[in-house]
């Protein structure tokens, strides 16, 4: 029997009613900070996209365009900005950054109560001690596909493939954290026997970027596989999975696209709706 499609367009506007019924419910519209440095059109239309989403839920955006050429210095005062204005709620600065400049260098500058991307040391640290904070967005996606499917996760056993500190490692911290409560482990590229140890589990996540790695080899009957990839290849996207053939075999995958892209998205809204949330908490505090 064929697999169910987990799709992550529906699970996006799930996400996203919430979010507005949620912004609708504060007395001011969060205000979300989109920094962009540089020319290129892929950031260009991703920043685009969450400025859209943005919108759709009553989340006010602030956008500030860098040039290419712009020193460190310059980015950071902006960040410096943008911490101490009070109507910025969350913070984005969109990745890949020019080489010139140092992208965990330019995260660290944003205040962590900012940082929407959850991708902060702070924010980092606050998920391996399992202390509530901002996580990062495809993770926090992958968790909530996962959830909004009923597909269990306690008692399971994981793979999360690739350990980069975007997707990979906050993932598997997600995974094996309490309440989630799966047994996970995490391969690389240095793993030995990649499809037989995938093979094993009940769920399978490919975080990798190389184009149709994880084949129906890799999945046990009845497993579920996320694709996190995305990768261009010609004019088509395509993902980690070899998504027609593990069709045959798994029992429910996500496609590319339409599957964790959009969870990524929506998860940046959930995100910065908490961060305004937990600021406002923090000034009644004060007064
Ligand atoms: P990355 O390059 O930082 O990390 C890739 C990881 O894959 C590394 O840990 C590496 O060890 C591992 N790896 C490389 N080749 C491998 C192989 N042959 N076998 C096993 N492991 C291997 O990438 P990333 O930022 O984590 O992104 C991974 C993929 O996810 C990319 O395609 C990226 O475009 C995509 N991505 C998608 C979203 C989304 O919203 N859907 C968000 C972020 C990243």
């Amino acid at each position: 029997m064929a697999a169910m499609i987990l799709d992550g367009k529906v699970v996006a506007a799930a996400v996203k009613a919430e979010v507005a019924a949620e912004v609708a419910r504060l007395d001011q519209a969060p205000g979300l900070a989109t920094v962009l440095v540089g020319d290129d059109p892929a950031s260009h239309a991703y920043v685009r996209g969450k400025r859209r989403d943005a919108a759709e839920v009553g989340i006010r955006s602030i956008h500030h365009e860098v040039a290419a050429d712009a020193t460190e210095a310059e980015l950071f005062d902006l960040i410096a900005e943008l911490n101490a204005d009070d109507s910025v709620d969350g913070i984005l600065v969109q990745l890949p950054l020019p080489s010139h400049l140092d992208g965990e260098a330019t995260v660290e500058r944003i205040d962590p109560a900012k940082d929407v991307d959850g991708l902060h040391p702070f924010n980092l640290g606050q998920l391996v001690l399992d202390r509530p904070g901002l996580r990062p967005c495809t993770p926090s996606g992958v968790i909530r596909i996962l959830d909004h499917y009923g597909i269990p996760t306690a008692g399971k056993s994981a793979l999360v493939i690739g350990r980069s500190f975007l997707v990979g490692r906050p993932l598997a911290l997600m995974l094996s954290a309490k309440g989630a409560d799966a047994t996970v482990s995490v391969a690389h590229s240095r793993t030995s026997d990649l499809a037989s140890v995938s093979a094993e589990v009940d769920i399978v996540v490919a975080a990798v970027g190389v184009p149709r790695l994880v084949t129906k080899d890799f999945v046990k009957p009845g497993a579920t596989v996320i694709d996190v990839g995305i990768n261009r290849v010609g004019e088509r996207l395509v993902g980690d999975v070899a998504f027609e053939e593990v069709l045959e075999v798994a029992g429910a995958v996500t496609p590319v696209p339409g599957g964790v892209g959009p969870m990524t998205r929506a998860m940046l809204l959930v995100n910065t709706v908490t961060a305004a949330k937990a600021r406002s908490v923090l000034y009644s505090q004060l007064e």
